[in-house]
């Protein structure tokens, strides 16, 4: 047993944090993140230069094919300082791995490509206004075949990068009388611009640079190659799809749990009452304790999901408890944060603030911690929970 990164991932991570220091600091983050709508360009351009953004994409388009450690030690020295922003990337690597395994030849390279070469960005549109969790009674979008392709028309709620991507990854209803619910779904990959799409930012908590969105699709005709996979799949392709999901986010919350832990220490030393510095105090003691437990905690629980092979029975499981833990550590770890830097906390010039709001996403989406939860339960062997 090891719990230890090996000597190449403790290099990486090295390079990792040094690019981040010299490329995107706190505060340099901190202004990013005000700027509400306007999509960190520099940020993309710099991730592009620094080769990071076709980390998982296969060698044969153009990327690195690294395995799923290494991109969680990306994901995690980026949110140590981007927090949230890191789903820049994010978001892109785990909707490639969709049209990897899903898309035909021709739509493979010109998005895998795309997305090594930095011009491609790709966003996810599953959600609907009905809601995120009950994806079968919510979906209301539909795909209609049309001669040499579909139209699509509806609406999406919350697509994270949509009005920055040059693809939309969407779940639709293609089949208003499946034999099984679960069958009524396909997945297309849209391109945007397109004839008929409207992209509109919805106001939120954090991440405000890169905006989630409302997406309307009035008629919007793809052609056959712009189906993923086949019809009537769409649903289980997602869960595949995203499989990798829940443990690049347990990675970003680990991030966010470092930068939290450091902050709170170095303003422990810095920070005076009474004539001492408030790390004398046992009470900031025990705090800065308390978040170093949840680090240690999130850290082994992500590693441990991330270190299994992903067809290995055990990875949904260990996938879904990282999840859990180290977004509800993330968050309980700013919230400490704040208490520590008092007044200093709850100012927009600190970055403890910035955490808790991006962090406080993390128990909700992709899939709430309350409904993670439940699919924790059921794979010990529970009945699904109604
Ligand atoms: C900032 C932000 C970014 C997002 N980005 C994206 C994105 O890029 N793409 C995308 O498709 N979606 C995105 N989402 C949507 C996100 O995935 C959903 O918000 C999430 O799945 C929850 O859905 P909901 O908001 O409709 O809540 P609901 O499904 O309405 O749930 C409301 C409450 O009921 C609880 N609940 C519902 N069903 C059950 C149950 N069976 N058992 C127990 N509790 C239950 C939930 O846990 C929750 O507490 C984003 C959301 C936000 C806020």
């Amino acid at each position: 047993m090891d719990f230890q990164l090996d000597e190449d991932q403790q290099l990486f991570r090295g390079t990792v944090r040094a690019w981040v220091e010299r490329e995107c600091p706190k505060d340099v983050a901190r202004q990013l993140e005000s700027r509400e709508y306007v999509y960190p360009e520099a940020l993309w351009e710099a991730l592009v230069k620094g080769g990071f953004v076709g980390l998982g994409v296969p060698p044969e388009y153009g990327g690195q094919g690294a395995d799923l450690m290494t991109q969680v030690i990306l994901q995690r020295e980026l949110a140590r300082s981007l927090a949230g922003l890191t789903w820049v990337w994010g978001i892109s690597a785990f909707c490639a791995r969709a049209v990897h395994a899903f898309g035909g030849e021709a739509l493979r390279h010109e998005v895998l490509t795309g997305l090594a070469e930095g011009r491609s960005r790709l966003a996810m549109a599953v959600t609907e206004p009905g809601g995120g969790t009950d994806i079968f009674g919510a979906i209301r979008t539909t795909g209609t075949k049309v001669p040499g392709g579909w139209r699509i028309d509806g609406q999406k709620m919350w697509s994270t990068g949509a009005a920055a991507a040059q693809h939309l990854l969407l779940l639709v209803r293609t089949d208003p009388e499946p034999a099984k619910p679960s069958g009524a779904f396909s997945m297309f990959l849209v391109p945007s611009p397109s004839e008929g799409l409207t992209i509109r930012p919805i106001p939120k908590l954090g991440m405000r640079a890169l905006a989630s969105c409302e997406v309307f699709l009035d008629g919007v005709e793809v052609g056959d190659e712009h189906l993923l996979g086949e019809v009537g799949r769409g649903w289980h392709q997602m869960v595949m799809a995203i499989d990798a999901e829940r443990v690049l986010l347990a990675a970003l919350c680990c991030g966010i749990i470092d930068g939290v832990l450091e902050d709170a220490i170095a303003y422990a030393h810095e920070r005076e009452a009474f004539g001492r510095p408030i790390g004398q105090f046992q009470a900031i003691q025990h705090h800065i304790a308390d978040i170093a437990m949840w680090q240690r905690q999130a850290e082994l629980v992500t590693w441990y999901a991330a270190s299994l092979p992903q067809d290995d029975p055990r990875y949904g499981l260990e996938a879904n408890m990282a999840k859990v833990v180290a977004s509800e550590h993330a968050v309980n770890a700013a919230d400490l944060g704040i208490q520590i830097l008092g007044g200093m906390g709850y100012s927009l010039e600190t970055d403890m603030q910035r955490y808790w709001r991006d962090a406080r996403l993390f128990r909700i989406g992709p899939v709430t911690n309350e409904v993670t939860r439940n699919m924790i339960a059921e794979g010990l062997g529970l009945p699904r929970a109604r």
